[in-house]
């Protein structure tokens, strides 16, 4: 088991480009799973669930330079928490979401609990799919303005899952997209030189992920395995 872990890791990252980071999702994956990613180098771990992500964080308070990533839908009820919790949130996939975000993160950021605004990704819906949250791009255009007043959150780039059963044509073009509209927001300068992320590819699509221009893939099945023992 962990050999295989180690063995897959070593392989995803021989073939990794410098520009894109590994981005291992650790959700049902046991704590000690985790360390053995965490001695190959892994450093950056996601989850998609608040309460699974918290008990691993408390286990796993020795390994002090893990940079945590909530990948997941998260309700707004949960936004204070999860700003005093992740560095990075790639999942924001409301105005709500995101006003939420920001004001908790001022408290946080007042009350000292955090000391860096949380970096966070727009999850973008770059074709229609009803079984997924996230902005279509017409409708992130029309929450530009309010997005750029949001002040205690790192805007930092776009995230984005296609719809299940694409061939691999049709989801090179949509991760293309997604890039497109990236640099798009970047040209125009609306959040800053430092919107310059791309949260794109999954086990199963994360070459072409990489291929639009990636800068952060997301892997969990091809490392740890199926989920559905
Ligand atoms: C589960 C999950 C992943 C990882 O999926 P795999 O196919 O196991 O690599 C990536 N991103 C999100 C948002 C997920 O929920």
């Amino acid at each position: 088991m962990s050999t295989d872990i180690i063995h897959k890791i070593q392989q995803i990252k021989e073939t990794l480009p410098a520009s894109v980071s590994l981005i291992a999702v650790t959700k049902t994956v046991s704590v000690d799973g985790m360390r053995v990613a965490y001695g190959c180098g892994i450093r950056d771990f996601a989850e998609n669930k608040l309460q699974e992500a918290l008990k691993k964080q408390e286990e796993l308070k020795d390994l002090a330079d893990i940079c945590w990533h909530f990948i997941g839908h998260l309700q707004t009820n949960k936004a204070k928490k999860a700003v005093e919790s992740f560095a990075w949130i790639h999942s924001v996939d409301s105005l709500k979401l995101a006003q939420k975000l920001d004001f908790f993160a001022q408290q946080a950021l007042e009350n000292n609990i955090i000391t860096v605004s949380p970096q966070v990704c727009l999850q973008v819906k770059i074709l229609p799919d009803d079984n997924k949250y996230g902005w279509s791009v017409k409708e992130l255009y029309q929450d530009l303005v309010t997005l750029q007043q949001l002040r205690f959150l790192h805007l930092r780039g776009l995230m984005a899952i296609l719809p299940f059963g694409l061939s691999d044509d049709d989801i090179l073009s949509g991760f293309q997209k997604v890039r497109d509209l990236q640099v798009c927001l970047s040209d125009n300068n609306y959040f800053g030189e430092n919107f310059n992320q791309l949260s794109m590819g999954m086990s199963g699509d994360y070459l072409l992920g990489i291929k639009a221009g990636a800068t952060m893939i997301r892997l969990g099945t091809i490392i740890f395995g199926s989920r559905n023992r």
